[in-house]
């Protein structure tokens, strides 16, 4: 699992109840789980509000109150950690208790909705919070009303609800960078309800971290059945390790040593499949000087002797991949002549898809500046990460196009009155 992360930086993480369970919240669907005892359709659905709400709020108070009353586990807080240190990208939750956010990671996507606030159904314009709600129950007004005499109902998503913009938010943003981000890890989640459970159909690599069986199983490269606190733990554990058991320090946003060695890795596996392609000598050139400029970047990076030791493993790890790769390739046909390849176009390809993503992201209603600093450095570090390959090569690479992108990204931190050392930042990779 910690060598697939190291490979596709920035894995998304999708979490169901079950990362939870640890913070004493039942999930759903576990043998002991929450429908062994409620019946959800009778209970927590709309239709439920509207024609049973003393059912609603009888089971319903129990729960919200053991939900915001809990606080997160190792599992959450792991993930907040190595979210922001750029081990993971965006989480998405089928949770509303919160527990990611307290667990410290920034980036999350709710798509079941949270139990922070109540809103009225009506107006849509009060909005309480759940202990304010608590009070109107408590004085025995049920449902509660808000004064334009709407149903308050918790910012949660009741069987019969439409998704959230949570929703169409996250599917838009994994859509905009296919060509990067293309690992998912779900945890906890038995990933039966959908449509949640096509998220993971979006990646080219599924891995499930869950206590039993799930119904995307087939489709996963790696399964690792046990508690998520337990296996988080673990996976720190051994990143870690990696850095010479020191702790860990945030990657520079530019750094995807694994992503350049995949690319030429799908490369050279679609060149093995397609036998009967035309040209094959020439395109055979063209990885092998894809292969090259990447190897001699593993081989020159920048400022080694400063760089955390999970940084130097995850170059090295990838230059012997590489080799490997190389000597199937002079097998095939000796050493290649002197050509261009395709890299500066995919890293043309990663640096548009991300920039793609930063306008998407500025167009969410609950855009945060933070995210929007994240996602400009990550740009900023592929450009920089760019011109120094181009530094070490001969080849061209397209340049008016970085340099358009860097003056359009400066209107973007002047917008939000960023506070970012662009010079610093294009050094980050
Ligand atoms: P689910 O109940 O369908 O599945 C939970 C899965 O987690 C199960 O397969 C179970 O085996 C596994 N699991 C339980 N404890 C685990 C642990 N410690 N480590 C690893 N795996 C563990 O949950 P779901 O897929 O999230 O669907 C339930 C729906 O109900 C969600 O969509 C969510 O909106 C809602 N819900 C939310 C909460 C919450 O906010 N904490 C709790 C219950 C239900």
């Amino acid at each position: 699992m910690v060598d697939k992360v190291l490979m596709h930086p920035r894995p998304w993480i999708l979490t169901g109840a079950g990362i939870s369970t640890e913070s004493g919240i039942p999930d759903f669907r576990s043998a002991d789980g929450l429908w062994e005892k409620v019946d959800p359709i009778e209970n927590f659905s709309t239709w439920a509000l509207y024609n049973n709400p003393e059912g609603f709020y009888t089971h319903g108070i129990p729960l919200f109150k053991q939900v915001l009353e809990a606080n997160p586990n190792l599992g959450h807080i792991i993930l907040g950690e190595l979210q922001t240190k750029r081990f993971f990208g965006p989480i998405i939750t089928q949770n509303v208790d919160s527990l990611h956010q307290k667990g410290g990671a920034k980036w999350v996507y709710e798509i079941h909705g949270h139990l922070r606030t109540a809103t009225c159904i009506s107006c849509h314009k009060t909005v309480v919070t759940l202990d304010e709600l608590f009070k109107l129950v408590e004085d025995k007004e049920i449902p509660p009303k808000c004064q334009c005499g709407g149903i308050l109902k918790p910012d949660v998503i009741l069987f019969g609800d439409t998704m959230p913009e949570d929703f169409q938010d996250a599917i838009r943003l994994i859509r905009s960078y296919r060509t990067t981000d293309n690992m998912i890890i779900t945890i906890g989640s038995s990933l039966t309800v959908s449509p949640i459970n096509t998220f993971p159909s979006e990646f080219d690599s599924l891995a499930i971290i869950n206590k039993s069986v799930t119904i995307l199983d087939r489709d996963a490269e790696i399964i690792i059945k046990g508690s998520a606190g337990a296996i988080m733990q673990k996976i720190r554990a051994r990143l870690v390790e990696l850095n010479n058991g020191e702790e860990l320090v945030s990657l520079p946003a530019g750094f995807l040593p694994g992503r350049l060695t995949t690319i030429i890795l799908d490369l050279w596996e679609s060149f093995l499949t397609k036998k009967k392609t035309f040209n094959r000598g020439e395109q055979l050139n063209k990885i092998m000087a894809d292969l090259l400029l990447v190897e001699k970047l593993f081989l020159n990076y920048p400022r080694m002797d400063k760089r955390s030791g999970i940084e130097k493993y995850m170059i090295n790890s990838n230059l012997i991949k590489l080799q490997k790769i190389k000597n199937e390739m002079i097998e095939m046909r000796g050493n290649a002549k002197n050509t261009n390849g395709y890299m500066p176009r995919s890293i043309n390809d990663i640096i548009n898809s991300h920039y793609k993503a930063l306008i998407i992201y500025t167009r969410q209603y609950n855009s945060e500046p933070e995210i929007v600093k994240e996602l400009v450095l990550q740009i900023v570090g592929f450009i920089g990460l760019y011109k120094h390959m181009e530094i070490l090569d001969m080849q061209e690479f397209e340049n008016s196009f970085v340099d358009e992108l860097y003056d359009k990204i400066l209107k973007i931190t002047n917008k939000y009155e960023l506070d970012i050392d662009m010079v610093k930042a294009l050094d980050n990779y």
